[in-house]
């Protein structure tokens, strides 16, 4: 089963994915951790694309479908998580025409619902495991007493450089402008489903779970 989390920045898709991935032996596919990961091994492409996300603008559409097919080629577990992909129409079509050629297709969209105030709050307040990728946040969820992840232990915890207030007036900017048309898309295509993303990080994964239980 293949589905995609959609929402804007912070709207919690990267917890949720991992929570699949944990539970329901779900490949995740985050373009913004391929890109990351691109970048901090110095590749000709990760230094390319550095200063567009650091600015909170959308990078190629060609450089973003181009990982997605790449990571097609293998293994697909329970199924692909799309996470952060896609975020255009031309990648949404782009998508639709990868899975079609590998003779699969998506199952659900999930569309988070969330607002704008909730999202600064939990982006400027998001720091990462440098290890795991544990998400954690300064009030609803801090870094433990011991300075160690609660996940795995290590203790090299991480900001995001585009998580900042400027960067992320871009990045939803960007999402309402070139992401939120996606919502019609697959509307229209009769694949999307609305979550609240709000609650708890439970409370949320049991709503998305009764999407795909459904
Ligand atoms: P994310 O981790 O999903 O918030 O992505 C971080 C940044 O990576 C974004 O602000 C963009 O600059 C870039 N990025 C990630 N995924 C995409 C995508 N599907 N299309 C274009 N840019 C992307």
């Amino acid at each position: 089963m293949n589905i995609i989390l959609l929402g804007p920045p912070g709207a919690g898709k990267g917890t949720q994915a991992r929570k699949l991935v944990d539970e329901r032996n779900m490949i995740q596919l985050s373009t913004g951790d391929m890109l990351r990961e691109a970048r901090s091994s110095g590749t000709e492409m990760g230094n390319k694309v550095a200063a567009i996300m650091d600015a909170g603008e959308l990078v190629t559409d060609e450089i973003v479908i181009g990982l997605i097919e790449e990571k097609l080629e293998g293994d697909h577990g329970g199924g692909f998580i799309f996470d952060g992909f896609p975020r255009t129409l031309a990648q949404a079509d782009a998508l639709g025409e990868l899975l079609e050629k590998h003779g699969t297709s998506l199952a659900h969209v999930i569309a988070m619902e969330v607002n704008d105030d909730a999202l600064v709050e939990r982006i400027t307040a998001r720091s990462t495991c440098g290890n795991c990728g544990e998400v954690y946040n300064d009030v609803t969820k801090p870094i433990p007493a011991d300075g160690k992840c609660s996940n795995c232990g290590a203790s090299d915890f991480k900001r995001r450089a585009d998580d900042n207030e400027e960067s992320l007036r871009t990045r939803l900017m960007e999402y309402y402008k070139k992401t939120s048309p996606l919502l019609g898309y697959y509307h229209a295509k009769g694949n999307l489903r609305w979550v609240p993303g709000l609650g708890e990080i439970d409370e949320v994964a049991a709503g998305i779970s009764k999407v795909l239980d459904s």
